[in-house]
């Protein structure tokens, strides 16, 4: 089958086996509120992440998966739990976890060039290495021709590939993106999608992956964990078995595959138990 429950106790189980790269823990978040009573964003969530994971966090609006994503950055603590990458406990924000967010982030005022050697130039990185590294992750992102050119100049797909290559450029541990295709028309969105196939083959990144989009999810996810909203809890972490553990180039390859659609149903069903799909408020 390819949906399983998880046990409750799901990390704690992990813990005899090889250490998880990302390892959730128990954690919840309340928000405090000023009047009436506290929201609970999630609760007593535990899953891990391995080396090199495309990891999914899928569910419906308001269940709580920025606020994970945030807390997995280190700009949100838990309020109860712990999150560990590579053992260590995550208790700031920290350059080793870059975040790809939904919004265009480039600096305006920069060409493409200088917005991938940004980081790196905060951080000290000598000149010729800034320029190789920005080149690598140019040519990675196929924006190469473009490296003079400013955000305006660009399309939404190309904007977020230079926030990619931004990101990549500082060589974080972890890559965390916050639905950073939810403002691409549909055909950049699965070029991006495809786009981040490769990326992900190329530059082995452990990566963390918001969207509502289930299409999205069962493509890209090598897990997809599916959490439930009010409060937000992981409902199902589910393995895309269908897929055989393989990464696939091409979008269509993996629509044709048997038991794709059986798996876009049952991740369906579980969306419309949560009270509808997502209108990605
Ligand atoms: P999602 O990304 O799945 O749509 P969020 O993580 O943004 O969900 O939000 C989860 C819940 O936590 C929502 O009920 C939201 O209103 C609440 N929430 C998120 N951030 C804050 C905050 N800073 N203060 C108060 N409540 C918040
Ligand atoms: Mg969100």
């Amino acid at each position: 089958m390819a949906i399983s429950e998880t046990p409750a106790n799901a990390a704690v189980a992990d813990s005899g086996e090889a250490a998880a790269k990302l390892s959730i823990e128990g954690v919840s978040k309340r928000f405090r509120m000023r009047k009436g009573r506290d929201i609970v964003a999630i609760e007593e969530a535990s899953f891990s992440v391995e080396e090199n994971e495309i990891c999914i966090l899928l569910g419906p609006s308001g269940c709580g998966k920025s606020t994970l994503l945030r807390m997995i950055a280190g700009l949100e603590m838990p309020t109860t739990g712990a999150l560990r990458l590579d053992g260590a406990e995550i208790s700031r924000p920290d350059r080793e976890r870059g975040m790809v967010f939904q919004a265009y982030t480039s600096f305006d005022w920069l060409s493409v060039q200088g917005n991938v050697e940004y980081g790196m130039r905060i951080n000290g990185v000598p000149r010729e290495e800034r320029r190789a590294r920005a080149k690598k992750y140019i040519d990675l992102v196929h924006l190469d021709g473009f490296e003079d050119a400013y955000p305006s100049q660009l399309s939404g797909g190309m904007k977020q590939r230079v926030a990619i290559a931004r990101t990549l450029a500082n060589d974080p541990a972890l890559l965390l993106m916050d639905e950073p295709f939810g403002a691409l028309d549909a055909e950049t969105r699965w070029h991006m999608q495809e786009l981040l196939v490769s990326i992900a083959e190329t530059a082995n990144k452990t990566t963390v992956m918001v969207t509502h989009d289930i299409e999205e999810a069962i493509f890209l996810g090598d897990k997809i964990i599916f959490m439930s909203s009010h409060p937000g809890r992981v409902q199902r972490v589910i393995t895309p078995e269908f897929k055989k553990g393989r990464r696939y180039k091409s979008k269509e390859a993996v629509l044709d595959l048997e038991g794709y659609s059986a798996l876009e149903k049952e991740i369906m069903a579980l969306m419309r138990e949560q009270g509808g799909t997502d209108h990605n408020q």
